[in-house]
């Protein structure tokens, strides 16, 4: 079912009754800064499992539980000096963190790691229907596995349909691509995945954050390993200083942020690089409908959002 509620002044019985879905154990889709989720009562280790059964995602790949509160955060992690300052200073926003996980988070939400994840996202529909539940959400985005993200509350339907018990329709998502997940387990923060938070920020922060690299952080973001975000149909990557990668009699389309070379049987061209990350899954939906053999979409620089679309675009591609 689609309840459609005011972004900015979500109607409040339509955020309790999905609370209440919520605590009974069932599955509710809504709208976060970033993309749409697909929530459940994150201390319910049956009702997280319907969250992977709804998706088909692995089970060896761990959730984000989501807070109205920052207060509520020590119920189910180890908070220290260290991460309570990058809550307070960045908080709510497209940032998750991994901290030291407490004996009652399910280990359907962990995937078994003696670690969580935790956000507090800022869309005010997310924010509502947290707080109004005494229990964190467990939430990953609310797509079929291994599809894009969905950036509105009609491909959350098309992708997961009556396997979801309400979608709140909030309208387009402002990010359109997922949150940053920084470790601070650790001594030196371990950047796992780029997103909508800029890693700039971070480090103006904390000082240097380290990339993952080899088995241990493999490891521990066990997310980053499957091909994800991808199209149906094949993608290829546009590098500015290199020719169109496209064969002889190759039908394809374009996405991207300044105008294609001739010959692309469809474009859609950003204006801006927020812009791009904000409409790259929806287009990588539009164009895979078309009848070509492949989608090319442009790389971009790598400051600000543009390492989050570089992330995605490279995983949509298969090349990691
Ligand atoms: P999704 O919710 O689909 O955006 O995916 C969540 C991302 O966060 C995945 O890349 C997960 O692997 C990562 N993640 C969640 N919890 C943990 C954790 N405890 N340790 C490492 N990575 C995590
Ligand atoms: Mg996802």
């Amino acid at each position: 079912m689609i309840v459609k509620v005011d972004r900015w002044n979500p109607d409040g019985k339509a955020i309790k009754s999905a609370a209440t879905v919520l605590s009974a154990g069932g599955l509710v889709a809504f709208p976060t800064e970033t993309v749409y989720g697909l929530g459940a009562n994150g201390l319910d280790g049956r009702a997280v499992s319907s969250i992977f059964q709804a998706k088909g995602r692995p089970s060896d790949n761990p959730l984000i539980l989501h807070f109205g509160d920052i207060q509520d955060v020590s119920k189910v992690a180890i908070v220290d000096e260290r991460a309570m300052g990058i809550m307070d200073s960045f908080w709510p926003g497209p940032l998750t963190l991994v901290l030291p996980a407490k004996d009652n988070v399910p280990k359907e939400v962990t995937a078994g790691l003696n670690t969580v994840g935790v956000r507090m996202p800022s869309h005010p529909v997310a924010l509502a229907l947290l707080q109004a539940c005494d229990f964190p959400v467990a939430a990953p985005s609310a797509n079929a596995s291994g599809r894009p993200s969905p950036t509105d509350a009609d491909t959350v339907a098309s992708d997961l349909g009556d396997k979801v018990d309400v979608i709140l329709d909030g309208g387009a998502t402002d990010l359109g691509l997922e949150s940053t997940v920084l470790d601070v387990t650790g001594e030196r923060p371990v950047l796992l995945r780029p997103g909508g938070f800029p890693v700039e920020a971070l480090v103006e922060l904390l000082g240097p954050i380290s990339l993952p690299k080899g088995e241990l952080e493999l490891k521990r973001s066990p997310g980053t390993r499957y091909r994800h975000y991808a199209p149906i149909l094949p993608m290829r990557l546009f590098f500015d200083d290199k020719p169109i990668p496209v064969e002889r009699g190759e039908r394809w389309a374009f996405v991207g942020f300044s105008q294609p070379p001739f010959g692309a049987s469809r474009s859609i061209v950003f204006t801006d690089l927020d812009s791009y990350g904000r409409g790259l899954f929806a287009a990588m939906r539009e164009l895979e409908k078309l009848p070509i053999d492949v989608i090319i979409a442009q790389w971009p620089d790598d400051k600000g959002i543009g390492l989050a679309i570089r992330d995605r675009l490279t995983r949509a591609a298969g090349m990691e």
